[in-house]
């Protein structure tokens, strides 16, 4: 077994700490390596995209996941795909694609591992329509605290299972997970954006786009001005028979590290408002499906001074004006959002630490900047005033407070961490902050 110092870093540029750390070969190493933690725990990391210090672990040990890549089967029948937990959404894609099949979850980034978008239950896109990853796994297997392996479904050991899925990595470690593939309609999409001059419009809009479109985002100027709140373009994408034209172009995927200035000019108002303007008023294009997935790779760009991510979930019923007050506090404040995106929400997540409600999920980035902590958690705080939930996958400023709060479900969770981890083997910065004070079992 072969340990080594190294700094690691989040994918925010937020937050780092010093780890020993390990990268098992094969899954049967898990357990022998868990046999080695010494006394701040180890937590397993993915491809490190959360943004904050969900996958740290300053002090203690931290687990690679990525060498865990192995397919053991695919089912082209049924569609299950069984395989380990370190593969990328992007090479389940760039495999399955090709024989017309997909993941049930459209987001916008393929980088992130399996496991870790399971410890996540990420939504995509198609939230409106298909839900969080978890609905698409059949089960999953389970490294515990003590070395044995547990298996997990909805059906079979269902509080494990709901408090490892989107539980980051706090109860246990993902080694082996069975996952449908569903067949893919259409290889081709039809990509459609209009303009939506406010909030009210885009309300009423979203509630046909809900019925009728397989794919929807929208961006969301923050800089517009309180009459024109809202107002942003909105994009749907549907599956569809027609042909795409052939390209001879396309960009390359790249990762852009970009000076904090350019970043800041980037996310001031008047290009926002260009961005607007410029806008056709309505588009429509055919394209692949897998180039239209994964958008967030195309060009991936990294501030050098840190960005903040904060993703709230409203219900239908506060989402309107929860959404309004916020982005009207965006629009009175002199701190932009460098990106704001609006997503649908089919239903509550199944998982205990879930904070996907049927509704909205409103994602705003920010770079790092003098008093932006505080806005945010001002933010935070309004966001509770209106039922809302902060999301855990990207979250940097959350208290054990906001949990009690926010999170239903979250005393399930303290009960099934204390019955499968009691001594708190697996333990992250993250875990750290918003379980700080909280009594072991
Ligand atoms: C560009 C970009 C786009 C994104 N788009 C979306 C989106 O559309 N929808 C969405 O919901 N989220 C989105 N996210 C967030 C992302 O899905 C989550 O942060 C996801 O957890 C990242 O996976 P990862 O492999 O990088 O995990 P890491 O960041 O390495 O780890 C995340 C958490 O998962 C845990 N974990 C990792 N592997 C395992 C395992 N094998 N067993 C148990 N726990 C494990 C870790 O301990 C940690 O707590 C996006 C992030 C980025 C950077």
């Amino acid at each position: 077994m072969h340990w080594y110092e190294m700094k690691v870093g989040s994918r925010g540029q937020t937050n780092s700490g010093v780890s020993q750390v390990c990268r098992p070969e094969r899954v049967a190493d898990i357990a022998k390596y868990l046999e080695q933690v010494g006394k701040n725990g180890i937590i397993v990391r993915g491809s490190g995209c959360s943004y904050a210090d969900q996958a740290l672990n300053s002090d203690g040990a931290v687990m690679l996941s990525k060498r865990l890549d192995c397919i053991r089967s695919f089912d082209a029948h049924t569609g299950e795909l069984i395989c380990e937990p370190g593969i990328m959404l992007k090479t389940i894609t760039e495999i399955y694609a090709p024989q017309g099949f997909m993941l049930a979850t459209a987001p916008d980034s393929g980088q992130y591992t399996l496991g870790g978008a399971i410890a996540a239950n990420i939504i995509g896109l198609n939230g409106h329509k298909r839900m969080s990853l978890a609905k698409s796994v059949n089960w999953i297997d389970v490294v515990l605290a003590d070395g044995t392996t547990v298996r997990a479904s909805e059906k079979e050991n269902d509080t494990l299972f709901k408090a490892i899925v989107g539980g980051q990595g706090l109860v246990g470690i993902i080694s082996l997970v069975s996952i449908t593939l569903l067949k893919r309609p259409q290889e081709n999409v039809l990509v459609e954006k209009r303009r939506v001059a406010n909030l009210d419009e885009l309300m009423n809009t979203l509630k046909s786009v809900r019925k009728t479109a397989d794919f929807c985002s929208v961006w969301i100027d923050t800089s517009a001005k309180p009459d024109a709140v809202g107002r942003g373009i909105l994009k749907t994408a549907v599956f569809t028979k027609e042909i795409a034209p052939v390209s001879s172009f396309s960009l390359p995927k790249i990762k852009m590290m970009l000076p904090h200035l350019a970043l800041h000019v980037a996310s001031m108002p008047l290009l926002k408002n260009l961005r607007y303007r410029m806008a056709a008023k309505e588009s429509a294009k055919i394209e692949p499906y897998e180039k239209f997935l994964y958008s967030s790779d195309t060009v991936r760009v990294f501030s050098t001074k840190g960005i903040y991510q904060l993703q709230i979930s409203f219900s239908e019923a506060e989402g309107p004006q929860a959404i309004r007050r916020i982005l009207t506090e965006l629009a009175q404040t002199r701190i932009d959002a460098c990106r704001a995106e609006l997503t649908l929400t089919k239903e509550d997540s199944i998982s205990y630490l879930g904070s996907v409600v049927r509704g909205y999920t409103l994602c705003l980035d920010f770079f790092r900047r003098k008093g932006l902590e505080d806005f945010l958690k001002h933010l935070i705080m309004v966001a509770g005033e209106h039922n809302g939930r902060v999301s855990l996958q990207d979250d940097a400023l959350l208290e054990h407070r906001h949990l009690v709060t926010m999170y239903k479900n979250l005393e399930k969770f303290v009960k099934a961490r204390n019955t499968f981890d009691p001594q708190r083997k697996f333990d992250s910065d993250f875990g750290r902050r918003l379980f700080a004070g909280e009594k072991k079992a």
